[in-house]
């Protein structure tokens, strides 16, 4: 299988290739140059796999032989005997044909865990064949920093760099990225909010000059390529679990750098009998908007319950832009070039197509505190702030006969202030986190500053 690059300006790339990097040297982003293809007959055979065992029939057509399937299966493994439930992804039930799709039984608590604990043995098996040796650099808006921590400390092969924004994520996202043991292991707070924290790991990509000799960054946010895939598995298990491929189900996605709904979009183009999408966001709409009335611009940023999802712009829209637009390259670096100086739409013809598959709902924190409470109510569930978005956008936009399925993307217990918001008790921490508060946090507050950054990084790097 080989990538391209959603920009056009660049070769096609191995997996290999497009694992050990971040954006394409073009500005682009990599998407696979096709996608694997399932037959009815090939999914049912799927039924009854363990989460392991689906997961390697799902990826291994996008890394071909580039990884032997022995190995590949015991990076697996290995990646999945960290969750503490033995289902991986559970799916329970809400109430009638609602559904949630249990994402946060990882080490780091979130659904972030599915992609990074892989991507981790990943990027160790590979550099370890190469004798290589990569710096990690990655924004994180709470969740993907300590998953992409826990994934790849115990690499030799990587020094690994994560900027959040200060003061701008939960105390437990905080504690548990600034917790984290390792002389490779760095947390920077960044005076700025996530889309500086962005801006800033962007830049640093775009010239790699300051980092010492034969090094390279790589990226762990959800432009990474690998991180996509390990996410479309659990769509498939999900909906395998109520009877696909003979019925139809639809999903709702709480959804900030559009990483996760583009997965269930990918499972949706393999074959797999999803109806709708429903694309849920917090009072930071841009996707809502423009799913609902064609209409593409940045406003200002919002402060919400729910941090994940506090993002203007969604840097994984552009692969699915990259197809809307039929892979014409030229017309996507137009679009995406004019993106900020202007409001922008799509034909009405793209459009039509984008609500084909898409729905979507944007949910304020007093709603989504209201849905929290309601669903305690109905089920005895506690919901986290973003899966209430979820939950929310689903009941908004769902239909009778189809059943729906929330992906629930992260523990309540690592959102207390929505949690205590909506008037309910606090749910405990499991067990390996209860002694979280106490243990000591590093972490280095820093300017919204590039150059601030890639010195401290360069200064940082180990020989
Ligand atoms: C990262 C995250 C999201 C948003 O996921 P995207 O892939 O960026 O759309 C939603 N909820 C939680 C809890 C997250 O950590």
């Amino acid at each position: 299988m080989k990538y391209i690059s959603t920009r056009g300006k660049c070769s096609p790339q191995t997996f290999e290739e497009v694992l050990l990097t971040g954006l394409a040297p073009d500005g682009g982003l990599f998407v696979p140059e096709s996608l694997p293809e399932l037959s009815c007959d090939e999914i049912r055979s799927y039924q009854g796999l363990s989460y392991p065992e689906l997961a390697l029939k799902i990826i291994s057509p996008f890394i071909g032989n580039e990884i032997p399937a022995g190995a590949l299966q015991v990076i697996i493994e290995e990646s999945y005997s960290e969750f503490d439930h033995p289902d991986i992804a559970p799916l329970s039930r809400l109430v009638g044909n609602e559904w949630i799709l249990e994402l946060y039984h990882g080490p780091t608590l979130a659904f972030k865990d599915f992609a990074l604990q892989v991507l981790g043995r990943l990027l160790d098996y590979v550099l370890t064949k190469k004798e290589q040796r990569v710096v990690i650099l990655g924004a994180t808006s709470g969740d993907t920093g300590s998953a992409a921590l826990e994934g790849c400390r115990h690499s030799d092969h990587v020094d690994i760099f994560i900027l959040h924004p200060y003061k701008r994520v939960s105390d437990v996202q905080r504690k548990q990225m600034t917790t984290v043991p390792g002389d490779n292991v760095f947390n920077l707070a960044i005076e700025g909010n996530f889309d500086d924290c962005q801006r800033i790991v962007k830049a640093a990509f775009t010239d790699q000059t300051f980092l010492p000799e034969h090094r390279q960054l790589v990226a762990v946010n959800s432009i990474n390529w690998a991180r996509i895939l390990m996410q479309i598995v659990y769509y498939f298990s999900a909906a395998l679990k109520l009877g696909a491929p003979d019925c139809q189900v639809s999903f709702s996605v709480p959804t900030g750098n559009f990483g996760d709904v583009f997965a269930g979009y990918l499972a949706k183009r393999m074959g797999l009998p999803v109806d709708r999408l429903v694309v849920a966001t917090n009072q930071n709409d841009i996707l809502h908007r423009f799913i609902s009335a064609n209409e593409y611009s940045t406003t200002n940023l919002s402060k919400t319950f729910s941090p994940s999802m506090d993002i203007l712009v969604s840097s994984n829209f552009e692969r699915y832009l990259f197809d809307l637009f039929d892979l014409d390259a030229i017309a996507l670096s137009d679009f995406m070039n004019r993106f900020g100086k202007e409001t922008l739409s799509v034909s009405e013809q793209q459009w039509q197509r984008v609500k084909d598959w898409f729905d979507s709902a944007s949910v304020d924190d007093d709603t989504t505190c209201e849905i929290i409470a309601e669903v305690f109510k109905e089920s005895g569930k506690l919901l986290d702030p973003h899966t209430a978005v979820g939950v929310k956008a689903a009941r908004i936009c769902k239909d009778d006969q189809t059943p729906i399925i929330t992906l629930a993307t992260a523990h309540p217990a690592k959102f207390s202030d929505a949690i205590a918001a909506a008037g309910l008790a606090l749910p405990e921490l499991p067990k390996h986190l209860t002694d979280l508060f106490e243990r000591e946090e590093r972490y280095t507050v820093m300017p919204n500053e590039i150059t601030e950054i890639t010195n401290f990084i360069k200064n940082n790097c180990r020989p």
